[in-house]
C-alpha cells in the first residue's frame, strides 16, 4: 500500500471524527492505547465539574444532588451496552485484580462440590495471580489448573466449577471464541470467567449472545477511563441472586444506611460492589464511555483489525528476518493490538518511542502494537510501521540509551 492509498482510507473512515475528540500531543503516533488510553477532551471537563461543582460546592450533599451514589451502577449501564449485557448485570467496581477474586470465588459458590478453576497458562500474571490467592486462602478447598490453550476446552471436567480466560490475551492478542468456550464449559457443568480486559471497546463483544455467566474488564484501555480507572464486572441476571462474594462490603450490603451491625447482601449486582465508589476516577471513566458508545462497535473491531492488517503487511515488507509476528494472522482470531517478537524487542520499542511512535515491550522479547480505532488513522499507522522499518533497517535501536529498562516497559 502508498501512503496515498492509507490516507484515501482515512478520507472515507466513518470513525474519523473521533480522533478530534481526545487530548492527545502533536508529534506522537500512538498505538499504546491497549495499555493506556488517552484524554478524552470530554474527561478534562467532566473532571473539572466535578472536582469544582460537585465535590467544591456541592460537597457531601453531591452522593445524592449529583447522584454519586448512583454512578458505579449507572457507567456500569454504559459499559453493559458494549459487551452485549443489559443494565443491572454490569457495575464499576475495585480493580480488574480484585474482581477476578471475587467472581472466581463467588463462581465456586454457585458450583458446590466442584473444586477446579481452570486456566490458561500464561495468562496475564495478575488473573493468576488472583486465582493462586484465592486457592491458598481457601486451603485445599479449591484447586488452580492451568493448561496450554490448545489443551483448554478437553481439560473442561466434571470437576471444573469455573473456567478463567482472558476473551483476547494481552501478548499475543488470541482471541477465543466466547460462544463456543462458554457452551462447552456449560456441557460439562461449569461456568466461565471472562476477562474483557482487551475486549471493551475494542471488540463487538456479546455477552449475552454467548449466555456468558462472569466477566470483568479494565477502564484504563479502550475505553479511556484514565490511569488506574477502576474495572467493571459482570453477573449475568440468572446468577445473581445465588452468587456470593467473598468481600463484604458496606456498599454491598442490601440496606446500606440501615447501618445493620449484620452483613446481608444486595441480592442484585449491586452485591459484587464492595466499598466507596471513587467518584473523580469514575467521572473520568463516564467520559470515556460516553464517547465509546457514540462509535458503532462493529465499526470499531473493523477499523481496528483493518489498521493492524495494514501494519502488518508494511512491517514485514522491512523484511527483517528476526522480526516475527506472534500474533494471529488471521483477523477473525486476534483483537486490536499485534506482537512482535525480536531478540532486540526491548530496543526496538524505545527507539521508536524517540521517534514518536509509542509502543510498548512485554517480556521476553515482544514489541506490541495497539490499534485503537476511534483516534488513529490508516495514513499514520503507515508511518508507524515506516518507522519500525528503518530502525531495524538501520539498526537505529543498538544504542546504548536504548538497552536501559525502566521500571514499566
Ligand atoms: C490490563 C489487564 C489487567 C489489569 O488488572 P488491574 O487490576 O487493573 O491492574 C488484568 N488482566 C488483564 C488480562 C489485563 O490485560
Amino acid at each position: 500500500m502508498t501512503r496515498e492509498e492509507a490516507h484515501a482510507l482515512d478520507l472515507a473512515d466513518p470513525l474519523a471524527r473521533f480522533r478530534d475528540a481526545f487530548d492527545l500531543p502533536s508529534g506522537v503516533i500512538y498505538l499504546d492505547g491497549n495499555s493506556l488510553g488517552p484524554p478524552p477532551l470530554s474527561a478534562h471537563e467532566r473532571l473539572e465539574r466535578t472536582s469544582r461543582r460537585e465535590w467544591g460546592e456541592g460537597l457531601v450533599r453531591s452522593w445524592n444532588a449529583a447522584a454519586w451514589i448512583e454512578a458505579p451502577l449507572r457507567v456500569g449501564g454504559k459499559i453493559a451496552r458494549l459487551i452485549g449485557a443489559n443494565p443491572g448485570e454490569v457495575t464499576v467496581a475495585d480493580a480488574t485484580s480484585v474482581n477476578i477474586f471475587k467472581l472466581a470465588a463467588g463462581a465456586l459458590s454457585l458450583r458446590p462440590g466442584r473444586r477446579t478453576i481452570l486456566s490458561e497458562t500464561a495468562s496475564f500474571p495478575t488473573d493468576l495471580y488472583a486465582l493462586q490467592g484465592l486457592v491458598a486462602l481457601l486451603d485445599g478447598r479449591a484447586q488452580l489448573k492451568t493448561v496450554a490453550p490448545e489443551d483448554l476446552v478437553a481439560a473442561i471436567d466434571d470437576e471444573t466449577a469455573v473456567v478463567v480466560l482472558t476473551h483476547v490475551h494481552y501478548k499475543s492478542a488470541l482471541r477465543w471464541d466466547m460462544a463456543a468456550v462458554t457452551a462447552a464449559a456449560h456441557a460439562k457443568g461449569a461456568l466461565v470467567l471472562w476477562d474483557l480486559c482487551h475486549t471493551a471497546g475494542a471488540i463487538a463483544a456479546d455477552l449475552n449472545g454467548a449466555q456468558a455467566d462472569l466477566a470483568v474488564g479494565c477502564g484504563y484501555k479502550y475505553l479511556n477511563g484514565g490511569p488506574g480507572a477502576p474495572a467493571f464486572l459482570f453477573v449475568a441476571e440468572r446468577h445473581q441472586s445465588a452468587i456470593r462474594s467473598p468481600l463484604w462490603g458496606w456498599m454491598g450490603h442490601a440496606a446500606p444506611f440501615a447501618f445493620e451491625d449484620g452483613y446481608r447482601g444486595a441480592p442484585d449486582i449491586r452485591g459484587q460492589v464492595t466499598g466507596t465508589p471513587p467518584i473523580l476516577a469514575l467521572a473520568a471513566l463516564e467520559a470515556g464511555v460516553d464517547l465509546q458508545l457514540e462509535a458503532d462497535p462493529s465499526l470499531v473491531e473493523a477499523k481496528g483489525l483493518a489498521l493492524a492488517d495494514l501494519f502488518i503487511a508494511e512491517a514485514e515488507a522491512s523484511a527483517d528476518p528476526e522480526l516475527r509476528l506472534a500474533s494471529p494472522r488471521d483477523a477473525a482470531r486476534r483483537g486490536l493490538h499485534l506482537a512482535f517478537a525480536h531478540p532486540a524487542g526491548y530496543a526496538i520499542v524505545q527507539a521508536l518511542i524517540a521517534r514518536g511512535v509509542i509502543g510498548d515491550f512485554r517480556a521476553p522479547d515482544i514489541a506490541r502494537f495497539g490499534f485503537s480505532p476511534l483516534f488513529l488513522g490508516y495514513a499514520e499507522v503507515w508511518d508507524a510501521a515506516q518507522a519500525l522499518g528503518e530502525v531495524l533497517a538501520s539498526r537505529a535501536w543498538d544504542r546504548p540509551e536504548f538497552q536501559a529498562r525502566a521500571a514499566v516497559t
